[in-house]
């Protein structure tokens, strides 16, 4: 249930709705708006009466939410989160480009590729260090090595850094990591969503290979409703009958979320397609489509590189991705 205030309302009545609706047992999401402020009711909400929390002098409206998210929900929030990294701002009109290799493989690749990407425009480096795979016996990535690897190409360039966590048992090890990625496969791994809701971090979230978009925003509630409200979401393609890409992108998951909730949306082209040849027109619609910000996957040797090879640009395409990103904002501006 959402309750908005009227524009004249003072802070001591605000003060004084809150705590009679906390008396209900509910949690008060406040959003202060530059025109109005909403409250958002979290709990059991049958026991508000609608009718009398209307008929207050301060109250504009009281509504239903009917979505079963309710802190990711637009209505509750109604202007943009921005998620702040370091210098790089996504969402709210705010863009970042994130780019760097599938996975870390060594101190002077990631180095290498850093400050290939910096020079190009990136805002923020990504690199694997636990990699979900789908075999066993292929590459798991550097795991703690790969952390220390990414420190020391943050140390280098300054570009903030993003990497996957895979389970909570690890968490430890992200503390001085910027952004944590939740991947694909782990989107409804419900207790490690609840931990990251614990921490302050932001949370890159990606959509699940076959979840829809509904689902992608009560992974991200499962976040928020312990606190933590710092999250992007993630597009990066779902699974189709259609195999001649890895994954179909959904790019109208791009405007769908925007009027569902008001966290940043960034969509990943490189696992969407599988083909570092179709990475630059998908970046480019993405971008048209209003997207806060791209995840694209570099490596200085595509060809020998240990994971994703086949969808990674080299450095040479990132730079003009990044120039035709630049273009395309400029006609949206
Ligand atoms: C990745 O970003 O390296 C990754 C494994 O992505 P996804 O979870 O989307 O497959
Ligand atoms: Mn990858």
């Amino acid at each position: 249930m959402i309750a908005v205030l009227k524009r004249e309302t003072t802070q001591e009545q605000k003060l004084h709705l809150l705590t009679w609706l906390k008396s209900m047992g509910l949690d008060v999401h406040v959003s202060e708006g530059e025109e109005i402020t909403v409250l958002g009711l979290i709990g059991d909400t049958s026991r508000v009466d609608m009718e009398l929390l209307s008929s207050l002098e301060i109250v504009e409206t009281v509504k239903r939410v009917s979505e079963p998210f309710k802190q990711a929900n637009r209505v509750f929030h109604p202007e943009d989160t921005v998620v702040q990294i370091g210098e790089a701002m996504i969402g709210g009109g705010h863009f970042a480009m994130i780019a760097g290799p599938c996975s870390v493989e060594s101190e002077q690749q990631i180095i290498e590729v850093a400050q290939a990407v910096k020079a190009a425009g990136a805002h923020i480096l990504r690199g694997g260090a636990f990699k979900p795979r789908t075999s066993p016996y292929a590459f798991q990535g550097l795991k703690d090595e790969g952390i220390r690897m990414l420190l020391e190409a943050k140390k280098a360039t300054g570009l903030p850094i993003i990497t996957e966590i895979m389970n909570v048992r690890s968490l430890d090890l992200f503390e001085d990591v910027d952004i944590i990625q939740v991947g694909a496969r782990n989107m409804q791994n419900f207790d490690l969503l609840q931990e990251l809701g614990k921490t302050d971090k932001p949370i890159l979230l990606k959509r699940g290979l076959a979840n829809t978009l509904q689902e992608l925003l009560m992974s991200a509630e499962y976040i928020m409703s312990e606190g933590n409200e710092n999250i992007i979401l993630c597009e990066r393609g779902i699974r189709t009958y259609e195999h001649y890409t890895r994954n179909t992108l959904d790019l109208s998951a791009v405007p769908v979320l925007h009027e569902l909730t008001h966290l940043p949306v960034v969509v990943d082209p490189s696992h969407a397609t599988g083909k570092a040849s179709l990475v630059p027109s998908m970046t480019a619609a993405a971008v048209a489509a209003g997207a806060d910000g791209i995840m694209v996957e570099v490596h200085n040797n595509p060809s020998r590189a240990l994971c994703d090879g086949a969808q990674s640009l080299t450095p040479e395409q990132f730079a003009s991705v990044s120039q035709q990103v630049q273009r395309i904002r400029e006609v949206l501006a």
